[in-house]
């Protein structure tokens, strides 16, 4: 599932920002920031000179990148200020890293604990500040505006490059670069036109997901098609601005119709509807240097498109297990990324994988290892982007992740604040991560809780014994 957080965002970037951090407070040259730990409106707005890079990183400026190491002590910018920046930060501060992220919201999660330039994501002085400020630049939501990020790889170091966010950004071109990778996913058509549609739907077979090629998240932007009658509504609900054209019968005009040739064009994408046993996702890094690792696939469930659970050891056969990762690894490598990929894939009940989508980013499905692996996907994404060694992936203990969204915020902080007679009885151990975004909405993701656990089936007691997650 294309993760709403990354989704919802403006799709654009910065503008300067000063940021003075807490108890290490760091000078930084330029507009405003916000003092990491203070709640909102504490912007500092005198510019201070400061070394604006460290100079170990601005020695190695010119060594390609496969050699290129950004050692403790230099600073991280992140494009975004949400959650994943957040827990990016707290685990690369414990590293001796210092951050500082961009991102038009005041007081932001991750602006909390590190320097914040609060500026729209398209602000390209706001990118410059972002880009001087920072030894390295990271995101952690990928639609990061094309100008912004050629920016910032011209005027910074980028590790991951723009070229995977292009084609993460669109379904077609994703769909494209898997399959050149060698790795299967769903059979899929692009669709210009209702006639397009029909033509698609006649071929892959009904039921099938036409899904808009752009911008969709949490289940929006697509329709599940189980008969032809559906097929001219849906279009219609999903390319509104192609609705006219297929009029008549579906016939497009000349030049719209020329276009629609092209597959950046095409709007929609029909996929053929897989049966799936379950949905799972495997968490791979690459590092600069080539090296590539991936933590054990997590067993997905979502409820109202939002993802719900994430249960590890994924309650399917070791080899599947396995393929799943060597699927992975073999795309971060074949896609040459650099960073995180999270990989979504369907598991048939004869046990085939298709991906389904990715994710160049810390994913909400891999927020069990902070607590249950040797390393977090955080720390492992702040290793890769800074082409230290990756760490040790392997899970220390079963698990399962559950996703606090803003009506059980209340619910779970409350559990937390006395005894938990139930985790004592089953012997799971509760971990609580909590976003600090100051608006709770329902549907928004606030926190999630790792429950620690011998057996996972002990954990699902818990989340079904608290009554908290029944809405
Ligand atoms: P997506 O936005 O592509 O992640 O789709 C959201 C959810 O719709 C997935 O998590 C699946 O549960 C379901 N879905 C998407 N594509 C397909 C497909 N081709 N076959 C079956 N279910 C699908």
């Amino acid at each position: 599932m294309r993760d709403a957080y990354g989704m919802l965002k403006p799709q654009r970037m910065l503008k300067p920002d000063e940021g003075t951090a807490g108890a290490g407070a760091e000078k930084l040259r330029g507009g405003q920031t916000q003092e990491a730990g203070a709640q909102g409106g504490n912007a500092v707005t005198e510019p201070a000179e400061r070394e604006t890079r460290s100079e170990a990183a601005a020695t190695k400026a010119d060594e390609p990148s496969f050699d290129r190491v950004i050692a403790p002590g230099a600073t991280v910018g992140v494009l975004g200020g949400g959650q994943l920046g957040r827990m990016m930060a707290l685990a690369g501060s414990a590293m001796g890293y210092r951050f500082v992220s961009l991102d038009p919201t005041q007081d932001a999660p991750c602006g909390q604990v590190s320097p914040q330039i609060v500026a729209a994501y398209d602000d390209i002085k706001a990118a410059r500040e972002l880009a001087q400020r920072a030894d390295v630049i990271t995101y952690e939501f990928e639609n990061v505006d094309a100008g912004v990020a050629a920016l910032l790889e011209e005027e910074s170091y980028v590790p991951q490059g723009s070229a995977l966010l292009y084609t993460t950004q669109h379904r077609l071109r994703e769909k494209a670069a898997i399959e050149a990778a060698g790795v299967p996913v769903a059979p899929y058509r692009k669709v210009a036109s209702l006639a397009d549609l029909k033509a698609a739907a006649a071929e892959l077979g009904l039921p099938a997901v036409l899904k808009t090629v752009t911008g969709g998240y949490d289940g929006k932007g697509q329709a599940v098609l189980r008969s032809e009658d559906g097929l001219e509504d849906a279009f219609r609900r999903l390319a509104p601005e192609r609705a006219g054209a297929a009029d008549g019968g579906g016939a497009v005009s000349g030049a719209a119709a020329g276009e629609a040739r092209s597959s950046e064009d095409a709007p929609l994408v029909l996929e053929k509807f897989v049966p799936f046993r379950c949905e799972i996702s495997v968490i791979a890094a690459r590092s600069p240097r080539g090296e590539v690792k991936s933590f054990p696939p997590a067993e997905n469930i979502h409820v109202n498109n939002i993802l719900h659970l994430s249960i590890v050891p994924a309650r399917i056969a070791e080899d599947i297990q396995r393929r799943a990762q060597e699927l992975a690894e073999k795309l971060v490598a074949g896609l040459n990324a650099v960073g995180l990929l999270a990989v979504e894939m369907f598991v048939t009940e004869d046990g085939e994988l298709f991906v389904n989508e990715l994710a160049p980013r810390p994913h909400n499905s891999g927020h069990y290892t902070m607590d249950a692996c040797a390393t977090s996907q955080f720390e492992q994404h702040v290793r890769a982007v800074c082409n230290l060694p990756l760490g040790e992936t392997e899970l220390l203990t079963p698990v399962v992740m559950v996703n606090v969204l803003g009506q059980h915020l209340e619910g779970a902080a409350a559990r937390f604040c006395g005894d938990d007679k139930e985790a004592n009885q089953l012997g799971v151990i509760p971990k609580l991560h909590i976003y600090g975004k100051t608006e709770s909405k329902t549907g928004r993701k606030m926190g999630h809780i790792n429950l620690l656990c011998k057996d996972t089936a002990a954990a699902l007691a818990w989340v079904e014994h608290t009554n908290l997650w029944r809405n």
